[in-house]
């Protein structure tokens, strides 16, 4: 089966979920990777260039990175090529000549396997499938975008202030996300100085970024970003339904809470009930010695 990997780049380096779907693709059949040329995405363009693409190189499957902008090319891709789209993809088999998709549904209450007919445009989430060590970078074409619509025009890209040093949510292997139980902004240090060793990404709660105590990208839920990382601790946050819905693909899931009815606890593999500001600082520095850096 010929497969075409639309990748990703960032900062010239081709994104991770895009090298875990390339070295996975590599295994399922013939891949050819491809990307479209430019920094900055454009749905019309990117979608065009996408779709002639695979029209032209007797793909019967095209699979991209369910990121926010792979989400959007995914769709609109499908939709100019008339294949079947699967969403936000955990897994994928071919079988019998269809591709059988794994993807959470109803805010990731069920796990469906969906059954798609060839042709089909899938995308998987980042961290679904793990990137093999010393996977080397796949060979890759670049395409040109498409035309563009004359009703559309580029105005200016604004870079979010917490794009600093520490790694994208999206992508992140470790994680370590807090909720109302921090109290307050000024506590966040416990927070960061936990990601810090862990070389973890920060999440929050929907209650804390609607409180303005961190900001909105940072949000993980059903109305913020969905994410699977390898480790994802939860500070003094409840487990509402919402939350649990971008958090609960996690490979490994860490609960502080000092109620042990918290919800959080029912799909955690990893359980303290007890006041995180005892926890957290005692947790950092042991996991610093266990590193040797304490
Ligand atoms: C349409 C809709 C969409 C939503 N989307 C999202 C979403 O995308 N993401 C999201 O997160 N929420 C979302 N929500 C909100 C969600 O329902 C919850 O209100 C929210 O997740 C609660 O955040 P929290 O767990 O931080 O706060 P709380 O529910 O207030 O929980 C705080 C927790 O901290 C614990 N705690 C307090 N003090 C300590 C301490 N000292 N030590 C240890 N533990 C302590 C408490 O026991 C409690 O369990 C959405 C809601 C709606 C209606």
């Amino acid at each position: 089966m010929k497969i075409l990997v639309v990748a990703e780049k960032k900062d010239e380096a081709i994104r991770r979920v895009s090298l875990e779907i390339a070295a996975k693709a590599a295994t399922l059949g013939e891949t050819e990777v491809v990307a479209v040329t430019g920094a900055r995405y454009s749905p019309i363009a990117w979608s065009g260039a996408v779709a002639e693409k695979a029209k032209a190189s007797g793909a019967q499957l095209v699979l991209v990175g369910a990121t926010l902008n792979g989400r959007d090319l995914a769709a609109r891709a499908a939709a100019k090529l008339g294949w079947a789209y699967a969403a936000d993809c955990t897994d994928l088999v071919p079988k019998d000549g269809a591709a059988e998709a794994r993807r959470p549904m109803y805010a990731g209450k069920v796990r469906a396997t969906v059954k798609v007919p060839l042709p089909a445009v899938v995308s998987i989430r980042p961290g679904s499938w793990a990137l093999p060590a010393g996977a080397s970078a796949p060979k890759l074409t670049e395409i040109a975008p498409g035309p563009e619509d004359a009703r559309l025009s580029f105005e200016r890209f604004e870079a979010t202030a917490s794009g600093g040093k520490r790694v994208s949510l999206a992508e992140a292997r470790a994680i370590v996300s807090a909720g109302r139980g921090m109290k307050g902004p000024e506590n966040w240090k416990l927070v960061e100085e936990l990601a810090d060793v862990l070389g973890a990404a920060t999440g929050a709660s929907r209650a804390v970024t609607d409180a303005g105590w961190r900001p909105n990208e940072e949000q993980v839920g059903q109305t913020g970003k969905t994410v699977t990382p390898d480790l994802y601790v939860a500070l003094g946050i409840s487990g509402a339904i919402q939350h649990l819905a971008g958090m609960t693909s996690s490979k490994v899931i860490v609960a502080v809470n000092k109620d042990p009815d918290a919800d959080i606890f029912k799909i955690a593999d990893y359980g303290v009930v007890g006041d995180l500001f005892e926890f957290v600082p005692a947790f950092t520095e042991a996991v610093k010695k266990v590193k040797g850096n304490g």
